[in-house]
């Protein structure tokens, strides 16, 4: 009953005295209601401890991090070209551990235009790696109130499990619509028809799990890909560009709106990427080439001041570049809500 008046002095132009009161004198006793006029109702069952969610604007588009969990994995994958003695000294500097690490896995949400734009999808059923903590993104896009079918277009930075394997769950397929369409690099499905696997340094049974899920998405996905060869506008202010390096078509999603810009960089950039550039990680199809366009990259965004998202960079992510001397700065931004 109460919600219901408070409902209805919602509609009069400014909140009324008796809700502050209302709100002041019930938050003791029972934990306050959602309100009916946010985009994030909560529903039962589907709360966690941490949101795992993270809002913001550019320009006129919306843009919403969202945490599919973290992936534990060695340490020695942030630089197999590092000495190890250096690697554990980074390591320690940053107050991590110097075994294993737990690497964020961020997937984003745009929409622009009209359109609801997925960019990558986490890692959905854990591939028999040992990697419990992540594939909760279906999960965290219903608890955000976004439904699989208003997804219009998804987005793919590459076909690394952990960026498509969301699209594998079981029932997820039955519940996108039969027009989406998912957009990558040409270069990308064609490199998962016979992957070359030569050059990584990745731990046992990954390569096998992720040449797996490569031909399954392929296999389930391929009469609703679109692919483009450089370049492609998704939506309006959503470009999706090839950048090679990490697989042949690794790709990332710039967003511009008015003067805000904002990149999402997948995994052209790591968190060990600012300070040490030059570090091959284990899971890059071709170091050297990846180097570049990690360098390139970041010498652009801190040129023009974009901010910077990236899929293992820890939640929210949302980040500056700053050149400092041969290497670059991370400088994480405030939270803002
Ligand atoms: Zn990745």
């Amino acid at each position: 009953m109460k919600t219901l008046q408070d409902r209805k002095s919602n509609g009069s132009k400014s909140e009324s005295p008796a809700l502050n009161q209302t709100k002041a004198t019930t938050s003791r006793q029972v934990q306050p209601e959602p309100a009916d006029k946010t985009s994030h109702p909560r529903r039962p069952g589907l709360d966690e401890l941490v949101p795992s969610r993270y809002a913001l604007k550019v320009g006129e588009i919306d843009v919403m991090v969202i945490s599919d969990g973290v992936l534990s994995l060695p340490s020695a994958m942030l630089g197999h070209n590092a000495a190890p003695s250096t690697r554990s000294a980074w390591l320690e500097d940053k107050f991590l551990p110097t075994d294993n690490l737990e690497w964020a896995l961020n997937a984003v949400v745009v929409r622009s235009g009209g359109r609801t734009l997925l960019i990558d999808a986490g890692i959905g059923m854990d591939p028999g790696l040992n990697l419990p903590r992540a594939g909760r993104l279906v999960q965290r896009l219903e608890a955000a109130g976004i439904d699989l079918e208003s997804v219009t277009d998804v987005v793919l930075t590459h076909m690394h499990m952990d960026h498509i394997g969301g699209l594998l769950v079981d029932g997820v397929r039955d519940r996108l619509r039969p027009d989406l369409r998912i957009h990558a690099a040409a270069a990308e499905a064609e490199f998962w028809k016979s992957p070359d696997f030569s050059r990584v340094s990745m731990p046992p049974g990954f390569p096998d799990a992720l040449r797996r899920t490569g031909k399954r998405f392929l296999d389930e996905y391929h009469s609703q890909l679109r692919t483009f060869e450089n370049e492609y506008e998704v939506a309006p202010g959503v470009l999706v560009q090839r950048t090679g390096g990490h697989t042949p078509g690794h790709s990332v999603v710039r967003l511009a709106s008015r003067s805000d810009r904002l990149t999402f960089a997948g995994d052209a950039v790591f968190q060990v990427g600012f300070e040490h550039p030059d570090w091959y990680n284990g899971f890059e199809h071709d170091p050297e080439e990846a180097a570049r366009v990690r360098v390139r990259l970041l010498r652009e965004l801190a040129a023009n001041r974009e901010s910077l998202v990236a899929t293992h960079l820890s939640f929210p992510s949302v980040c500056h570049v700053a050149v400092d001397g041969d290497v670059f700065r991370w400088v994480p931004g405030p939270w803002e809500y």
